[in-house]
């Protein structure tokens, strides 16, 4: 394949830095082909914050509006010790959204139908390669001008790469997540689409509440990967009510009310590569640079680096050198969130007071609370100043 003006990329993973690769690459004139293992799109049915930078993506792709139907934003981040006292409150500069996943998923896959992406579902990427082939399990071998790996933090493209590759896990070890009906008390209490984001901490378990919608609650309860207890499923509940005595009734509610056929532990690791392309193979989203989710800037990392990886290539006419300046200017962001959230993540090691302490410095101190929120205050890459979400068309790209 030459660097022609119609220009073929072949994506691993429609997750969301797949899709948005995809949308992006469509708007700059690519013909593109998705390929997701599973035989539906991935509806995993919790939720995702996305904040100000993942909205800035969504905006910039014309699919804002449509992604956020339904969602509740978040009014205010705040942060609770064992003995339910306050220790920190944040109040985004940007709103963030609590979005259904299955929602966000598939409006970005049918913004990327509607610009000629094909989807091919039950198609499982085995490998690619620099010279721009990506490997399939059916056999296929398809070329391209572009393979994009997002095929997530277990990525085949990522292993067989030739990239380096340093996983580690996390201390907070892992969470399980849950969507439970809003009791009507909480409809009362927050009646309107806006709603406070809580993180309860007990010791070393967590645990995130935020509706996702005026009649759900989402919940992520985390806990280390050697407390067993902790990890059963379904949850159990006189071990959570030990650790969380004034949230007693919500541990009942979760028993009763989530399906825990579809409930299981994800771990927390932290991925880095030596670099994120070879030739013409990018890997991007949690292959490329898994996070903690302690910012919940994972997707929204994913979908910044999805877009800037278009406009890179729109910007230098040849693949390699374009994904060079791609990793150029989007990794040290990338590596600063990675950093936060693992400072943040590690708290989970420290004592309660320690923590509480902590907490109460970043309220105080500008200067930390920067650090924290620099990510969701970026302005991608790709991000339109003017015409932002109204739909697909050719995009006038920020410098
Ligand atoms: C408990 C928890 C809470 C989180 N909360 C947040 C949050 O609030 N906000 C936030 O922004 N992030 C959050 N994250 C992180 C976020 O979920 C990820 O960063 C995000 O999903 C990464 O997107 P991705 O597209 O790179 O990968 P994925 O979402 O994993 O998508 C990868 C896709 O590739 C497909 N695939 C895999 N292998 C193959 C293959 N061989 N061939 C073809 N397709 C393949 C998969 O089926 C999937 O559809 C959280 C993570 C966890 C664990």
């Amino acid at each position: 394949m030459t660097d022609s003006p119609r220009r073929h990329a072949e994506i691993a993973g429609a997750g969301f830095a797949g899709l948005v690769a995809a949308v992006a690459l469509a708007d700059r004139g690519w013909s593109v082909r998705v390929h997701e293992r599973t035989p539906f799109l991935r509806a995993e049915g919790f939720a995702l914050t996305m904040h100000g930078n993942g909205v800035k993506v969504l905006q910039a792709l014309g699919v804002f509006e449509e992604a956020v139907a339904g969602s509740m934003r978040v009014s205010r981040l705040v942060t609770r010790n064992v003995r339910n006292e306050t220790t920190l409150t944040l109040t985004p500069p940007t709103p963030p959204y609590r979005v259904s996943r299955e929602h966000l998923i598939q409006t970005l896959a049918d913004a990327a139908k509607t610009r000629g992406v094909e989807i091919e579902v039950g198609s499982a990427a085995v490998g690619g390669t620099p010279d721009g082939v990506l490997e399939l399990d059916d056999g296929r071998r398809l070329r391209a001008d572009l393979v994009v790996g997002a095929d997530g933090v277990n990525s085949p493209l990522r292993e067989r790469s030739g990239l380096r590759v340093r996983r580690t896990p996390l201390p907070a070890g892992g969470a399980f997540r849950v969507m439970i009906p809003r009791s009507a008390a909480e409809r009362a209490e927050e009646p309107g689409d806006a709603a406070v984001n809580y993180e309860y901490w007990s010791g070393r378990r967590r645990i995130i509440a935020n509706p996702s919608s005026r009649d759900e609650l989402y919940l992520a309860l985390s806990c280390q990967a050697h407390d067993t207890t902790g990890k059963t499923l379904p949850l159990d509940v006189a071990s959570w009510q030990r650790a969380y005595p004034h949230l007693e009734d919500l541990m009942v509610r979760i028993h009763r009310d989530a399906d825990w056929s579809r409930v299981m532990w994800s771990r927390f690791e932290v991925m880095k590569l030596s670099a994120w392309s070879r030739g013409r193979l990018a890997i991007v989203g949690d292959a490329a640079h898994a996070m903690a989710p302690d910012l919940g800037q994972g997707g929204g990392t994913a979908m910044v680096n999805a877009l800037a990886l278009a406009v890179a290539l729109d910007d230098h006419p040849r693949v390699e050198p374009a994904l060079r300046l791609w990793e150029r200017r989007e990794r040290p962001l990338t590596e600063h969130t990675q950093r936060w959230a693992r400072i943040y993540n590690h708290s989970t090691l420290w004592p309660e007071s320690l923590r509480t302490w902590v907490f109460e410095q970043v309220g105080a101190w500008s200067i930390l609370r920067r650090q924290v929120q620099r990510p969701s205050a970026h302005v991608p890459r790709g991000y339109l100043a003017k015409g932002a979400g109204h739909g697909p068309g050719p995009p006038r790209v920020a410098s």
